[in-house]
């Protein structure tokens, strides 16, 4: 077969690579304690599973419209519009099949061969894929340890902004690190992209997903949504990743196109699903509450044990469900100088299977790339203190 040119720059999401591996080390009969992927091991709430029983039995399992159906893109204008200061429409929303391939589409809808894309890495893989599979040219920025947490390299932004630069790509509540923009931080960026007439995708799969405070997106600033895209997802805010549900919300004329993508591709996202979204953003939400005091629970018992451990230096971000440990320290100790060998290492000796900053972007070069990645989304608190138990007596004996 004579692949397509285009097909050798798209990458992958390596971390299912290490989901891989780790049932592998399992099915050989060891222990395995999963931090390696951002999946959730707690159930949908039963009223969120009940609607969907119900409208698939009331006969919901037909086409729906390519951009969803008309209640629930309402709803989730009115949910945005609240959350955001914005005023959405439902034409301003286009239902997906997860908030992942808003990514895809929203740079097929702005992107033209060789245009310049702005994109956070580490970040989510899927970002540098898209960009280069399409035809343009990835700018990396990236992240800085500050006092409490880790802060966006601004510099790296601005300098490399050029006339070619059409598009800034922004996870703020950022996976892999957990950091979160200052609102000063978001007003110099907001800055930019208005004075170099930027699009802007904001991706806010993790708005929701918070242990105190609000959390401010780039979009409600002043000039800012008529440039930007909201990639919306239901995965992490209601534990619905298997489910595939997300949104793209943003201006009508980039929406329209989206929701033409959709005609061309998979024709409309599952129908009885969206009526469980509209249950999960009007419904009872006691058991989403729990959730999240669960996660909190688990990041305050993961992030003590981790900063006990000689060698490693871990902040405890308010937003996510990641944490982003420094353990150049811990390696170090160990004599081992090659982060996926630590990470090879912690998984055998250990059964701790962890995420590295290698998997969320080449790291450029000369960059000083010890850290690891934990999602505490999917395993629970003693399976947390006996794993990183383990990881502790690892490095210190
Ligand atoms: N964006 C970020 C930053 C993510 O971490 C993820 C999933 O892990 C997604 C987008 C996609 O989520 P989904 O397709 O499940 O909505």
């Amino acid at each position: 077969m004579r692949i397509a040119d285009s097909i050798k720059r798209l990458g992958v999401e390596t971390a299912f690579a290490v989901s891989a591996e780790a049932a592998a080390f399992a099915a050989e009969g060891n222990k395995v304690y999963p931090f390696h992927l951002g999946d959730v091991n707690i159930m949908t709430p039963s009223n969120i599973m009940d609607a969907a029983e119900k409208a698939m039995r009331g006969g919901k399992t037909g086409y729906c419209p390519n951009a969803g159906i008309p209640q629930l893109r309402e709803l989730l204008a009115d949910d945005i519009s609240r959350s955001h200061g914005i005023d959405y429409a439902m034409e301003n929303v286009s239902i997906q099949p997860g908030g992942k391939p808003v990514i895809g589409k929203f740079l097929l809808t702005l992107m033209n061969p060789g245009d310049e894309v702005l994109y956070p890495n580490p970040g989510f893989p899927i970002y540098e894929s898209q960009i280069e599979f399409q035809g343009g040219r990835a700018l990396p920025y990236g992240y800085v340890e500050g006092k409490e947490n880790f802060k966006l390299d601004m510099d790296s932004i601005e300098r490399q902004i050029t006339p070619r630069t059409k598009i800034l790509i922004f996870n703020d509540w950022q996976n892999p690190t957990g950091a979160e923009c200052s609102p000063q931080e978001l007003e110099k960026l907001a800055g930019l992209a208005i004075k170099h007439d930027l699009y802007v995708l904001c991706d806010e799969a993790y708005f929701d997903v918070r242990y105190e405070g609000e959390s401010v997106s780039l979009a409600s600033l002043p000039g800012m949504a008529e440039r930007s895209v909201i990639l919306y997802s239901f995965s992490k805010r209601f534990a619905m990743t298997g489910w595939r549900l997300g949104a793209a919300i943003g201006p009508r004329d980039v929406i329209d196109i989206i929701t033409k993508l959709n005609v061309n591709g998979e024709s409309c996202s599952n129908h009885f699903i969206q009526y469980a979204a509209m249950e999960a953003l009007t419904g009872d939400q006691a058991q989403v509450r729990q959730m999240f005091n669960v996660f909190r629970e688990r990041r305050d018992a993961a992030a003590d044990i981790l900063n006990s451990i000689e060698g490693v230096r871990c902040f405890r971000p308010n937003v996510t469900f990641y944490l982003y440990p420094n353990i150049a320290g811990a390696m170090e100790l160990k004599g081992i100088n090659d982060l996926d060998e630590f990470r090879r290492a912690l998984l055998r000796e250990t059964g701790v299977s962890v995420c590295t900053r290698q998997h969320f972007g080449r790291s450029p070069e000369g960059e000083k790339d010890f850290y690891l990645r934990l999602a505490y989304s999917g395993i629970d608190i003693q399976q947390i203190r006996e794993g990183l138990g383990r990881f502790k007596a690892f490095v210190e004996e």
